[in-house]
């Protein structure tokens, strides 16, 4: 018996242990981390996750490679054009105003047509989702638990608050995403290739190395996949290399919205055809380009009915418009970075096809691959991976592509939700057997006993002749039948 029991508690667990052993995701992005920022410098955390699990030579971000867009592409696995976050701000056209990452409609264009991971997640009966600062995630379809952004939160507390999500009893979280603002920041204020970022990079690594360390500690490194990624690369820039926009056309003629190094043109009415001329003329000996909203590359996925202006300005790798001026201000107030000509600074958001603006993508888990290093993708490609990870098996509508990123997982098609539940289904029902079984054996073994009190009951005394016919009345009546039953 004690066997058996034995036996029962093991199968229990390793159904849950099937279930817990999939299926569940940390996304980690470390903004503006270049791909090629492995090279610069040992960075052991990170690249123990690379060799235990995978690793892209680099993937593609979409435009504008700016930090918004992208982070809530990968979430949603669409383009600009599609969720409507067309850079850090940027004016819309039917409310006819600017907008910023505060305000609510910012974020709510794609709403009906995109499903953020943390949603898709959350469909299947069971899945919780969590998400620390991760852009976009206070403002569409909330999480079950989210901290809003607030970089005052030491990095280690929004860490230790997602861990306390994965294990909550009733609630666990089986999605986790957490937004880490370095080493952006640093790389703005001195550039990509500044002793700092490299400070900074080994600060990434030792959180990287935190995370891992406490998943160990919890007992979860072997059941959780990690993907350590980024939105975007870096290039320098200094105020050298800065074109006059608004010396070709004033802003009498027209408005300017965005910021460097993508600025959308909002001519006056009837002056549409003579700015766009201005901005092309001047293009051809400055180092822009000039696109009317219709001639966008295609690939860009960068033509937003209400929020892409009638003339789009993109600056070429490593040169800044004007209004880089103001943010050169705020750098020197706000953190003394002295502003010269020579000062260096770092800056992205240029063409997503530039090597300087590709980020970086390493993962480990059950379900992806070891010690592999596939080919590059696209960043709306992610979502069509987490899905799978997630066991998602009704995708939700997106522009990535699976085979893109299938290479890199081990279960190509990871068991599906309702797979898993089937599985679940069946093994509480193996269990029910079980103890109906134990149950049923329980019963009988009572049954004997009580048909032997029964049988010594009516059983006559041994000391009495048992008539023929009575033993025969036994035997019609069963009551032998127990009697040799406790023999055996
Ligand atoms: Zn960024």
């Amino acid at each position: 018996m004690k066997n058996t029991e034995a036996y029962f508690v093991c199968y229990v667990l390793s159904i849950f242990h099937v279930v817990s052993a999939t299926n569940q995701l940390i996304l980690i992005s470390f903004d503006g981390f270049r791909h090629d920022y492995l090279q610069k410098t040992k960075l052991p955390n990170i690249e123990g996750i690379a060799d235990n699990g995978v690793k892209a030579p680099y993937i593609v971000s979409t435009f504008t490679t700016k930090t918004l867009v992208n982070h809530f592409t990968s979430v949603t696995g669409v383009s600009a054009e599609t969720h409507g976050i067309m850079n850090n701000v940027f004016y819309d056209k039917t409310l006819k105003r600017d907008l910023s990452a505060k305000d609510a409609l910012f974020w709510q264009w794609g709403i009906g047509t995109i499903t953020p991971i943390w949603s898709a997640n959350e469909a299947i009966p069971g899945k919780y989702s969590g998400s620390s600062m991760w852009p976009g995630s206070t403002f569409v379809d909330r999480p079950t638990y989210d901290i809003p952004f607030n970089l005052s939160i030491p990095w280690k507390d929004r860490i230790d608050t997602a861990l306390k999500w994965i294990v909550n009893e009733e609630k666990p979280a089986a999605f986790v995403s957490l937004y880490f603002e370095e080493p952006d920041m640093t790389a703005h204020l001195y550039g990509p290739d500044s002793k700092e970022v490299v400070d900074m990079l080994h600060t990434v690594d030792n959180t990287t190395g935190y995370i891992l360390q406490r998943l160990t500690e919890m007992n979860l490194i072997d059941d959780f996949n990690v993907i350590i990624t980024s939105d975007h690369g870096f290039t320098s820039v200094n105020s050298e290399k800065m074109i006059n926009i608004s010396a070709i056309v004033s802003t009498d003629s027209c408005t300017f919205h965005g910021d460097t190094p993508v600025m959308h043109v909002l001519p006056k009415e009837g002056l549409e055809e003579y700015v766009y001329n201005r901005f092309k003329k001047a293009s051809a000996s400055q180092n822009f380009t000039v696109y009317l909203n219709t001639e966008l590359p295609k690939e860009w996925g960068y033509s937003n009915p209400d929020r892409t202006l009638p003339i789009v300005l993109v600056a070429d790798e490593g040169y800044v418009f004007d209004d880089f001026d103001k943010t050169m201000d705020w750098m020197e107030s706000a953190y003394n970075r002295t502003k010269s000509p020579k000062t260096t600074y770092g800056n992205h958001g240029y063409d997503p096809r530039l090597s300087s603006m590709h980020p970086f993508f390493v993962a480990q888990g059950p379900q992806f691959k070891s010690n592999f290093i596939g080919k590059p993708f696209h960043i709306v490609d992610m979502y069509e991976m987490m899905c799978r990870l997630l066991g998602i098996s009704e995708v939700p509508f997106n522009e990535g592509k699976l085979e893109r990123v299938e290479e890199y997982l081990l279960i190509s098609h990871s068991i599906p939700w309702y797979e898993d539940s089937i599985l679940i289904g069946f093994g509480v029902l193996v269990a029910l057997a079980f103890i109906a079984s134990v149950f049923l054996l329980l019963w009988i073994s009572c049954s004997v006993k009580r048909s032997k009190v029964t049988i010594r009951v009516k059983s006559p005394s041994p000391r009495r002749k048992v008539p023929d016919d009575t033993k025969e009345r036994w035997e019609t009546e069963g009551l032998l039948y127990f009697n040799k039953f406790e023999e055996v």
